[in-house]
């Protein structure tokens, strides 16, 4: 069985390995001439990791673990009662050395580059995936991932194009070591919607993030715009690092995003072609669990298609299977993006990360 997956991020990469792991063949086209990651660092949950080792890609050895507690505005620590410590716990990994160690585990030779999927053929037995330099690509089944703007996504169901999750704004970026002292890791929830803190990387630098609901235009430069907001979680002045930091990133560095989401959509699937990852579901980054979740689809395809030969049938039970699970991701994560108090965002935090690494429907 062979199969044509449309994009290399972390998710097709994924999904092309546990693939390949059960069995099948497979040909990934990825639209840009590297495999490379938009972004910084992520924070990979429990979920994640199984895939992961079960996958045996090694991971963990490019990874830091970290902690995801946050503070109040004020720097008061918040610990949600009910929750153990293995409810905070994920690991910090760089998003480029990530996509690299998947594609090393996936083999050049299964990697096309500079091949974007335009749009696809689908008959009783295969699927022709066309490609914009002209070319064509046959496989028995066809999976979309890729990412938030899927060309898949696109024909398979219409008229459901990305949508801005209105006013919500994200800034990151890796540092290397600057000379600002990083002795812990820190996440706090401000004032003004504002949210974010640092975490240090495995080689020495650290990792920092903003985001902020319903924030106003942005003005200046993306710098200026994160220094403001990092105002928002300084009261007192008790967070001074997470400045340092910003100030100490070259202006070029700092990944600025409006956050896009894919609305619900009630059909992943036809006979031959799914979508997988962002493609199928890119959410506000607010419960930092895009990716894990996207693993998740990738491992439920390898497990489905690699102990069959019905291909119509494992991809109505893959969809299924996810579409309830997203269900449920949305409800909890707009039970976090709407809490009245950081505290009650923390544990609503808490219970979705709790829900989503025990597998739970
Ligand atoms: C600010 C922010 C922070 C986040 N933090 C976390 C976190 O801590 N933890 C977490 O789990 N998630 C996090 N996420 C979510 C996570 O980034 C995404 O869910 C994840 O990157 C999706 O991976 P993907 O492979 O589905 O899509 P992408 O990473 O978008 O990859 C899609 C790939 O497809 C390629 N492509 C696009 N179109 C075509 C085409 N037509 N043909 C061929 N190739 C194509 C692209 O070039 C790209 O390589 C965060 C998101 C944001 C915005």
């Amino acid at each position: 069985m062979r199969a044509v997956i449309a994009g290399a991020g972390i998710v097709g990469l994924t999904t092309g390995l546990a693939l390949r792991r059960a069995g099948l063949e497979v040909v990934i086209c990825e639209r840009a001439p590297e495999i490379r990651a938009a972004g910084s660092s992520l924070g990979l949950w429990r979920n994640a990791l199984a895939v992961f080792d079960a996958l045996g890609a090694g991971v963990r050895d490019i990874g830091k673990p970290g902690e995801m507690y946050f503070h109040d505005p004020a720097g008061k620590l918040i610990d949600p009662p009910g929750f153990g410590p293995e409810d905070h716990h994920y690991l910090l990994v760089h998003r480029a050395k990530l996509n690299d160690l998947l594609a090393d585990a996936v083999g050049a030779g299964s990697i096309r580059l500079g091949a974007a999927v335009v749009r696809y053929d689908e008959s009783e037995t295969g699927v022709t995936a066309h490609l914009s330099d002209g070319s064509t690509v046959d496989g028995d089944l066809l999976i979309g991932a890729d990412g938030a703007y899927s060309a898949v996504r696109a024909q398979l169901v219409p008229g459901s194009e990305a949508l801005e999750h209105e006013g919500h704004h994200a800034w990151r970026a890796v540092t290397p070591a600057t000379g600002v002292a990083v002795d812990r890791d820190l996440m706090a929830l401000g004032t003004h919607g504002a949210r974010g803190g640092y975490a240090r990387t495995r080689d020495g630098g650290a990792y920092w993030l903003l985001s902020q609901f319903k924030s106003p235009e942005l003005t200046g430069t993306v710098k200026q715009q994160a220094l403001e907001r990092a105002e928002h979680l300084n009261e007192g002045g008790w967070n001074p690092v997470l400045a340092e930091l910003i100030a100490a990133t070259p202006e070029e560095a700092i990944l600025h995003n409006q956050i896009m989401y894919v609305p619900r959509l009630d059909r992943w699937v036809s006979s031959r072609v799914a979508l997988a990852g962002d493609a199928a579901h890119a959410m506000s980054p607010h419960i930092t669990a895009g990716a894990s979740l996207g693993i998740e689809d990738a491992a439920l395809l390898g497990e489905l298609l690699g102990s069959t030969v019905d291909i119509p049938a494992a991809l109505i039970s893959y969809q299924a299977e996810r579409i309830p699970r997203y269900a449920r991701v949305a409800e909890l994560a707009d039970a976090v993006e709407f809490a009245a108090t950081p505290e009650e965002f923390a544990a609503h935090y808490a219970a979705f990360s709790h829900w989503m690494i025990e597998g739970k429907q």
